[in-house]
This record gives C-alpha cells, sequence and structure tokens, in this order.
C-alpha cells in the first residue's frame, strides 16, 4: 500500500501492518525506524530507549507513535506531506492498528466509535507551549469536519466550525518567546452531531485570556496578531473611521505610535514553509483571512465595524498619558485621545474624562468623588484596557457559538432529540518562564488538573476494560498529582483560598503579606517552598518574593508581584459605568446594568478559573476521551533537531513511562476475537478455512493449537488480550512463513 512515501516507510515498522512478502525487510528495517507502538518494544523499557525510539522516528519524519491508544506526537517543525485529501481518505473506516499512527486514526476512531456506540467523545490534547496542541486540534477538526455526512445545509455549520479557528487565533494568539503562534486562552469546542452522523452545530468554551498582554509583553514577543493585522490591513477606509491613520494616504500605520507594543527588533512572527525554512506571516494577508472568517460566521459590517472599534480603542488607550503638575489633580496630558476613544466607544467624551480621573466611593449613604493619583489613574486605564479586550474575546466566542447553531440544531432542540458530541480540548500547555507569574500559576494549575483527568481516565479506562471483560487487573505504581492539586484548591488553607482571604483582608494587604501568610500556613507543605521555609541551600536560590511549587512537570518559581491585583481583578465602578452607556455593541453586550446593581463582589479571577475548570472537568468525565501527548524536539523552533534532554523533560512529566507501564502491566495487545481469528484462522486446521462456532471459541482452539501458554493471554468476553507482545510476533512470523 503506498499513501505517501513517508507513510509507506512508516508501515515497516511495525510488521503486523504488512503482508506476509514484506515481513522479512520489515523487522530489519524495524530496527532503523524504531517501533510504531511503544508496547511492541521489550518488556523492561527504559527511559532511554523510549526516547531512542522517538528519536529514530523523528530522523525519518515519523512523528507518530502510540502507546497503545494513546498518540504521540513530535512536532516536526515542517511541513509534512501527511495531511492531504488522500490521505484522510486512507484513514477513513479503516482500524486503529492497521495503518501508521497518524492523528488522522485517532480522529476516525473516536468518530466511529461515538457513531457506532451513541457515545459522547472527547481528544484532549497536551503538552507544554510549542508541542503542536493547536496544530493536531485543526488537524482533527479538519478531519472530523471530512469525515462526517454531507448535507448543503451542514456544510455552512462545517465552514463555520473551520472558519472559527483563524479567527480565535487572531484575537487570542500571540507571539511568544516559546512559540510564534502561541494559544494565549483556554478552549474547549463541542461539535454536535445527529443520530446520522450529520454536524448540526457547535459549541466553544474559552478559559482565561492571558489579558495582561494587552498592556505588555516580554522582549521579542508580541501582543495579540489582529493588532498588527488590522495596523497592516491596507484597508484605508477603516482605518480612518478608526482614526488609525490621519494621512488617507499613508495606509501602512506604523507600530512605533503605539505604546502597548514593546518595541524590540522583533516584531514579526514566522510560519514555516515546505522546506522547513522559517518565513514572516503576512499580517496583510492574515486581515484578510480574519475578515473572510467573520463574514464566514456572520458577523454583519457593522458588527464588524463595533468590534474593530474596541481594538482601536485599545490601542488608543494604552496612548493615554497622566501628568501631574505639583499642587494640582493628575490631567490627562493628550485630551485628543480621549475624544477618539469616547467617539469610537460611542460614549459621552465628559464623562469618560471624569472616569478615568477619578474614583466614585460610597461613604455612609453618600457618594464621594475622590481624584486619583497618576499611579492610580495608569493602573485604572490598563484595567479598563484589559477588561475591554477580555470582554471582547468572549463576546466574539459567544457570537461565534451564536453562528454554529444551525436552524436543524434548534430544531433538534425543540423535539429534544439527542445528539452526539465530539470534544476538543486545545489548551496552554504548562509554561515555566524566566519570570512567573499570575498567569504561570494559573495555566500550570490548569495542567494539574488535566494530569489528574489524564490518570484518573487511562487507569480507569484500563480497569473498566478488565472489568467489563471479566479479566483480572494489577494495579501499577503511578505518582497521583492529587496533592498539589489540593495543595492549590483546598478550603481554607489552599493557595487559591489564602489568596482570596488577602485580597478582601481589611488594612493593607500586598503582595508579600500574601506570601508570608502562605509561609505560616502551607510552608510544611512537601511541594511548596518560600524563602522563609526554606532549607538552606534553597534559600539562596529563592528571592523574598518569591515561592515555588513542586509541580508534576518540574519545579516552578513564582514572583509574588502582581498576585493580588490580578487576582482583585478590579475594574473601578466608574468606568464600568461609562461601558454600559455606550452605543459600540460589543461593550454594551459585555457591560450590563445589572453588573452594576449587583452589590456582592464578584469571584476573584482564581476562583472564577477553579469555577470554570471544575465545571470542564465535568464536562470531560462524562465522555470517552482519547489523547494526543505532544512533545517538542528542541527550544529553537527547528526542524532537524532532536534534544534528548528536552525530550526526556517532557516524556517524564507526561508520565509517558508510567502510562506504557500501565498499558503492560495489564496486556500489550488485545483485539476483538473476530479480528484475531479472522487473520490466525489459516494457522490451525480446525479453524481453517471457517470455524463453525463462535469467535470466541475458534480463538480459544486456535491457541490451543498454537501453545499459548495460560499467562501469556486471557479470553475476554469480546477480546483475546495477549500479555507480551513477542507472542503475537512468533504468530506473525508463523503467520508469515
Ligand atoms: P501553545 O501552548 O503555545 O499554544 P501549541 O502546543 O499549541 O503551543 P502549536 O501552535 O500547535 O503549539 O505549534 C507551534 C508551531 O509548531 C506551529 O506554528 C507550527 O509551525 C509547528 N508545528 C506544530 N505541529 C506541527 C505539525 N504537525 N506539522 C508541522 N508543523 C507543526
Ligand atoms: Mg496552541
Amino acid at each position: 500500500m503506498v499513501i505517501c512515501c513517508t507513510m509507506s516507510y512508516d508501515l515497516v515498522s511495525d510488521p503486523l501492518a504488512l503482508g506476509t512478502d514484506e515481513m522479512e525487510s520489515a523487522l530489519l528495517e524495524r530496527d532503523k525506524v524504531g517501533v510504531q507502538d511503544f508496547v511492541l518494544l521489550n518488556n523492561h523499557l527504559s527511559l532511554d530507549e523510549f526516547i531512542e525510539n522517538l528519536e529514530k522516528r523523528f530522523k525519518h519524519d515519523l512523528i507518530y507513535t502510540y502507546i497503545g491508544p494513546v498518540l504521540v506526537s513530535v512536532n516536526p517543525y515542517k511541513d509534512l506531506p501527511i495531511y492531504s485529501e488522500q490521505v484522510m481518505g486512507t484513514y477513513k473506516s479503516e482500524d486503529f492498528y492497521e495503518l501508521p499512527p497518524h492523528v488522522f486514526a485517532l480522529s476516525d476512531a473516536a468518530f466511529r466509535y461515538m457513531l457506532e456506540e451513541n457515545r459522547d467523545q472527547c481528544v484532549l490534547i497536551s503538552g507544554e507551549s510549542g508541542a503542536g496542541k493547536t496544530e493536531a486540534s485543526k488537524k482533527i477538526l479538519q478531519y472530523i469536519a471530512r469525515a462526517s455526512r454531507h448535507s448543503q445545509e451542514v456544510e455552512d455549520v462545517k465552514e463555520r466550525l473551520l472558519e472559527s479557528n483563524p479567527l480565535l487565533e487572531a484575537f487570542g494568539n500571540a507571539k511568544t518567546n516559546r512559540n510564534d503562534n502561541s494559544s494565549r486562552f483556554g478552549k474547549y469546542m463541542d461539535i454536535q452531531f445527529d443520530f446520522q452522523g450529520v454536524p448540526v452545530g457547535g459549541h466553544i468554551l474559552n478559559y482565561l485570556l492571558e489579558k495582561s498582554r494587552v498592556v505588555g509583553h516580554a522582549p521579542g514577543e508580541r501582543n495579540f496578531h489582529i493588532f498588527y493585522e488590522l495596523l497592516n490591513s491596507n484597508d484605508v477606509v477603516l482605518l480612518e473611521k478608526l482614526c488609525l491613520s490621519s494621512d488617507p494616504q499613508r495606509v501602512c500605520v506604523s507600530e512605533s505610535e503605539f505604546c502597548i507594543f514593546l518595541q524590540t527588533p522583533c516584531n514579526y512572527r514566522t510560519h514555516l514553509d515546505g522546506q522547513s525554512s522559517q518565513v514572516t506571516v503576512n499580517d496583510t494577508n492574515m486581515f484578510k483571512v480574519v475578515r473572510n472568517a467573520l463574514d464566514v460566521c456572520d458577523f454583519t459590517p457593522e458588527k464588524q465595524q463595533d468590534l474593530f472599534a474596541i481594538v482601536a480603542c485599545v490601542l488608543h488607550l494604552g496612548n493615554l498619558q497622566f501628568v501631574q503638575e505639583r499642587g494640582s489633580r493628575t490631567q490627562i496630558s493628550d485630551e485628543k485621545n480621549v475624544a477618539i476613544i469616547s467617539k469610537l466607544l460611542g460614549c459621552d467624551e465628559n464623562i469618560l474624562f471624569a472616569a478615568l480621573l477619578n474614583r466614585t466611593v460610597a461613604a455612609k449613604g453618600d457618594e464621594v468623588k475622590t481624584p486619583l493619583s497618576v499611579e492610580q489613574a495608569y493602573q485604572a486605564r490598563d484595567a479598563l484596557a484589559k477588561a475591554v479586550y477580555d470582554r471582547m474575546f468572549t463576546w466574539l466566542v459567544q457570537r461565534i457559538n451564536d453562528s454554529l447553531t444551525s436552524k436543524h440544531l434548534c430544531e433538534m432542540m425543540q423535539r429534544k432529540e439527542r445528539r452526539t458530541l465530539f470534544g476538543l480540548l486545545d489548551i496552554y500547555g504548562f509554561e515555566i518562564f524566566e519570570n512567573n507569574g499570575f498567569e504561570q500559576f494559573c495555566i500550570n494549575y490548569c495542567n494539574e488538573k488535566l494530569q489528574q483527568l489524564f490518570i484518573e481516565l487511562t487507569l480507569k479506562s484500563e480497569q473498566d476494560e478488565y472489568l467489563r471483560e471479566g479479566i483480572e487487573w494489577e494495579p501499577v505504581e503511578y505518582f497521583n498529582n492529587k496533592i498539589i492539586c489540593d495543595l492549590i484548591e483546598a478550603k481554607p488553607m489552599g493557595i487559591i483560598a489564602i489568596m482570596d482571604e488577602e485580597c478582601v483582608r481589611p488594612g493593607d494587604p500586598t503582595d508579600e503579606t500574601f506570601l508570608t501568610k502562605m509561609s505560616n500556613n502551607i510552608g510544611g507543605h512537601l511541594h511548596f517552598t518560600s524563602h522563609e521555609t526554606a532549607d538552606k541551600s534553597t534559600r539562596k536560590k529563592l528571592g523574598r518574593t518569591e515561592f515555588k511549587l513542586k509541580h508534576y512537570a518540574g519545579d516552578v518559581t513564582y514572583f509574588i508581584k502582581g498576585f493580588l491585583e490580578k487576582n482583585n481583578d478590579l475594574l473601578f465602578r466608574d468606568l464600568k459605568k461609562v461601558m454600559t452607556q455606550t452605543t459600540n455593541s460589543v461593550t454594551l453586550d459585555m457591560f450590563t446594568d445589572k453588573e452594576l446593581e449587583n452589590k456582592k463582589r464578584p469571584d476573584s479571577a482564581a476562583t472564577s478559573f477553579k469555577q470554570s475548570l471544575s465545571q470542564l472537568m465535568t464536562i470531560l468525565m462524562s465522555k470517552e476521551p482519547s489523547y494526543v501527548r505532544c512533545i517538542k524536539p528542541n527550544d529553537s523552533k527547528r526542524s532537524s533537531i532532536f534534544s534528548r534532554s528536552i525530550v526526556e523533560h517532557q516524556v517524564k512529566y507526561l508520565g509517558l513511562m508510567e502510562n506504557l507501564r500501565v498499558r503492560r502491566a495489564g496486556f500489550a495487545y488485545r483485539r476483538p476475537h473476530k479480528f484475531f481469528l479472522q487473520r490466525y484462522k489459516s494457522l490451525c486446521p480446525d479453524t481453517w478455512p471457517q470455524y463453525s462456532g463462535t469467535d470466541k471459541e475458534g480463538v480459544q482452539v486456535l491457541v490451543d493449537h498454537l501453545s499459548y501458554q495460560p499467562d501469556d493471554y486471557k479470553i475476554g468476553n469480546t477480546k483475546i488480550f495477549i500479555r507480551l507482545p513477542k507472542v503475537l510476533f512468533a504468530t506473525e512470523e508463523l503467520f508469515a512463513a
């Protein structure tokens, strides 16, 4: 079989995937290109051997390898010819193990299972920043869109599902030092199918956008893509409307005019072309892609205008400067900017002006206006920019969701017809930066929760399968990271609870008092260290304003500055009120009077995140999971480098060795009776050419004839389980002889 050159190569890595003639050369080739399923390697596989197998395959452009049903993917950092329509066609309705490992094989298996068993699915994609999660999720979506049934009505749904990707990437992704297209938000997408497997709609949930990027980013990084795309859009009319171009002749507005971009020599992002060299992504073209996606997703020209007005508003807000002459109040140095912002939002300039410089506080039944200091005014400005951008992003997701709700789906909902769901989770990977703050804390907490789920579900599903099949289970030791999840989320003495308490404490709570409180209360925890609680040697490396968490994926030192402010997520009521009085449909939708009337303190940022993660876990637990574990081969985004130390670290923390051990402690191979009998029936005169009894009985007759030892295998209710690959190999060799 020839799928393409890369794939036919891979076929030789698993002799089981071949016909008789190619068998011998296949076994020889296997040494060169590694095996396609780790369970085929020897029983006491070391970490080195594990990595060697990945490296061999990587060097031959074989980026996918299985650990049983789990797909391990190594980022090739170059375009491989393995995602064509033709390849998709090859994987359609093929048995999972019959073709080389591929993200399409995993997608196909999950999709078919959903249709056949009527069971909701979800694919969980994990790995660190730049490991290839988003790319994998896009491939899965493309595959599902192609594999699912067609009808004119659902073509729209499919197109919108696909177009939602570039749209959300423009607003939610940014170039970071790790990844030129890093997702700065978490995304869970459900594709909804009717009983015939026709996609009738979709729904996206977004998680914690890294909104602090709006007001600042690290050197060498960029702000969200959309800012650059808009500024380089060449759309003179639009730019003029948004007051981004004073000169109609000058179509490209310089980024240097906006303070929200840190001026570094590296304000571009790159993309990999077919030859694995990097090319700069053209922001002008990307803007066209965004425009098209907005059209496809039913955003009217007016809505689009309002959306871009918000983007422009954030740009202008960043340029607002505050000054204070001696003895006088804080002033805005460039009042023209306020006029522009109020025009973009559609609000009264004077009211906005006052809200940017004052804060109204309720005191003894009266409202007292207090002028802000320069520092406070900057803080208020940044809080507004962040809130506006963040809410705009959520608004965007909601509007996309509206467009993903087809007529067919509404009718189904009215009739209360059951839908099956195919979920896709692409959420930020574990992050260890030089400077780790509140955002990294939340992101890494999220990864702890996902690891928990992975542990529970892989072990649980393994256990369930043995139970279903009536086979005994041998438990395996593994590190359970529940202890870290508890450290973060326990009440009343978990990190989030302590932080929340400190945020509302009267007096003068600061980041430092929060750190002290943690040291006093959780200082003895095995996974927490601060300067105060550290032993002598660690103390030298840990600053007084830092704490270290021993995450399942490694130690991370967090810098305490900004934790309380970001957790408080305070936007002054005056500014909120202005937003409710705007005419821009985005702000009007996202800032409501109801919020103003609500006297209750809103949940802190960490607590809201904790709650949305807990809901996410419930969603995921209710579905049949499949896993893609993504690995980054090097830190320099290069296609030819496989750094063993970098890969080793990821293999360790992704728990892949444990995963393999669990898989092996049970049974390395399992095949439905029907397939096993079909393949090997010629090896026994009693089963050839046809066995007259049930498949299960036929399998028993066959393995008796082949002298399988009782310990080698178990016959379950629907499948045969083979403990060691060598037993299967021996059978395969007999078959090939
Ligand atoms: P983050 O957590 O920062 O969002 P990520 O895991 O989503 O990271 P991706 O954006 O998917 O990472 O991948 C980073 C880059 O690696 C891509 O922009 C692309 O250039 C390259 N890449 C990833 N997967 C593949 C692939 N299968 N084929 C070719 N290139 C890939
Ligand atoms: Mg991503």
